[in-house]
């Protein structure tokens, strides 16, 4: 597996496996990988013949330094993890790279961006979000490109984009990949003081109380929302949100109609937990 730390060399590179007849797949991360990183990258070393990791903790998507001065890196430790994945290029640019001086243009998605996420973390998150993975789409121009379906809104954003830019890629969205109890692996995971860890999977448990409600006949989505709720209050976590949403749109559902997503954001005085489930069900 090679590194590539510029454009130049990332694009070499990809040119030469084109030219070599091979479909690229592009997984773009922010690094500290765990099995969530590495299930994408699995997915992407079976679906093209030449895999391109991004590396890169991009600073326009946060919206609290403190978060970013924290965000944990590694990248001896990653660079290995990756190759053992099959991945067989990662790109691990620095900032200056990737926003030189003179730097002016955004992407922004609008109403996708405007709730749930985009809500918490203002408009500057998706923004971010949508800016550098236009840019990284460009930069590797690949055949496919892979996504978790954990960060659910951010997925439905890239969609969009690359619909409303007309850029010629494929997007795949990967299952959540979980710890046994339930929890959504996350770099912010390590974040947790043990407390929160014990505390946490209770968010995975209201997501699944809700699916199996859908799943027993609910269309009340309210009221299979509320009910869950208990399970994390029980817990003693106070969500952000908690909302059954239209999996195209983001609009709240009141009643199970169509594709729809239940996103819940759980937080604690040391970090953030997201998780998110596609409820979609076909309307009885
Ligand atoms: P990040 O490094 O957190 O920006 O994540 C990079 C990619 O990995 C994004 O597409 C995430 O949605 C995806 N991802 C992160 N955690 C998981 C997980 N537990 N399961 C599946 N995909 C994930």
């Amino acid at each position: 597996m090679k590194i590539a730390r510029t454009i130049a060399e990332l694009r070499d590179a990809v040119l030469s496996a084109r030219g070599a007849g091979k479909r690229i797949g592009l997984v773009p991360t922010m690094g500290a990988f765990h099995e969530g990183h590495l299930a994408l990258m699995r997915r992407a070393a079976d679906a093209t013949g030449f895999v391109v990791v991004s590396l890169f903790v991009n600073p326009t998507q946060f919206n609290d330094p403190g978060d970013l001065a924290r965000y944990p890196r590694d990248e001896t430790r990653d660079a290995e993890l990756a190759r053992s994945a099959g991945v067989d290029l990662l790109f691990a640019p620095t900032p200056e790279e990737v926003y030189p001086p003179g730097f002016a243009t955004t992407v922004e998605v609008a109403r996708l961006s405007a709730p749930l996420e985009g809500a918490m973390r203002g408009p500057a998150h998706f923004r971010g979000v949508a800016t550098v993975v236009t840019k990284l789409l460009n930069m590797v121009q690949p055949d496919d490109a892979f996504f978790g379906q954990k960060d659910a809104q951010q997925a439905l954003i890239i969609e969009c984009l690359v619909r409303d830019l007309d850029i010629p890629v494929r997007i795949e969205i990967c299952p959540t990949v979980r710890e046994a109890d339930g929890l959504a692996m996350s770099s912010r995971n390590v974040r947790l003081d043990p407390e929160a860890r014990r505390r946490a999977p209770a968010i995975a448990r209201a997501l699944h109380d809700v699916e199996a409600r859908v799943a027993a006949g609910e269309r009340d989505m309210r009221r299979a929302v509320h009910a869950a709720k208990s399970i994390l209050s029980e817990a003693g976590i106070h969500p952000e949100y908690f909302e059954a949403v239209s999996a195209d749109t983001l609009d709240p559902v009141a009643h199970l109609d169509g594709r729809t997503l239940v996103a819940i954001a759980g937080s604690n005085c040391v970090a953030r937990i997201w998780a998110a489930t596609d409820a979609s069900s076909s309307p009885q």
